[in-house]
């Protein structure tokens, strides 16, 4: 009897080294938003939220998990990667959803701008052109408890027109110039946010459409993997 009340105690002194690294993940996007968006401008709650919210660390190869919130873009593999914390907010603040819309993204790379796309809310159609880039993407959603975002493999320069008008999309890979069959997907009213310009230095662009017209807006320099495809640049071979 003695022996095991003395042993109780000590018991319930053990920790739970899930909670504990789950805590550590959770201080880490804090700071990450806290310094690294807020910081620089961004003010939009759901993107805050959604980035404060998202456990990015289950959207890095494991080699990188304890980098996931630095300042800087990450490999996943596949010569690709997963972008820079900030440009994710800025990209999702030019996009603005609005809870209930319906929004496609071309290049699903980890899925984590997918991710905090559904965590503001909209319902998500994200296009990969790289089968195991994919593949590896929904096992990154599962991981972190999501199952309702529409993962296909495909050209997303041609778009999803199964799906289609969409209220935004967002291109998530350098483009030359915005791809014609998706400006033909997007609502009136709708919005494109992509990086625009040659394979190795973009501008961050945002079109809207207004009375079946395009109207573009330019905001700072980038750098992205190239978009591959039909609308996009030619597969480079070494
Ligand atoms: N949004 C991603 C994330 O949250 O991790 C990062 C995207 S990564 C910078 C660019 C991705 O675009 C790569 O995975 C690449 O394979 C993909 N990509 C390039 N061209 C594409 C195309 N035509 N259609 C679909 N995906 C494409």
């Amino acid at each position: 009897m003695f022996y095991k009340t003395r042993s109780m105690p000590q018991l319930m002194l053990l920790k739970n080294p899930d909670s504990e690294m789950n805590n550590t993940r959770a201080l880490e996007r804090e700071q990450m938003v806290n310094t690294q968006i807020k910081a620089r401008g961004i003010a939009n709650p759901r993107v805050l939220n959604a980035m404060k919210t998202v456990p990015r660390h289950l959207f890095v190869p494991h080699a990188y998990e304890k980098e996931a919130y630095g300042d800087y873009p990450l490999p996943i593999g596949n010569g690709q990667t997963i972008s820079q914390p900030y440009i994710v907010a800025v990209m999702t603040d030019l996009l603005n959803p609005s809870p209930g819309e319906k929004i496609l993204e071309i290049g699903a790379g980890s899925g984590y701008q997918a991710a905090i796309l559904v965590q503001c809310g909209v319902e998500v159609i994200t296009i990969e052109r790289i089968s195991p880039v994919a593949s590896q993407a929904k096992e990154n959603l599962n991981r972190a408890g999501i199952d309702n975002i529409c993962i296909i493999t495909g050209d997303g320069t041609l778009g999803f027109p199964d799906k289609s008008p969409y209220d935004g999309i967002l291109i998530t890979a350098a483009a030359p110039e915005i791809p014609i069959p998706l400006k033909d997907q997007l609502v009136e009213g709708g919005r494109i946010v992509a990086p625009v310009g040659d394979r190795y230095i973009q501008v961050l662009t945002r079109i809207r459409r207004i009375n079946n017209e395009f109207f573009t807006e330019r905001f700072g320099a980038v750098r992205f993997v190239p978009l591959i495809g039909e609308y996009g640049w030619r597969e480079e071979r070494e």
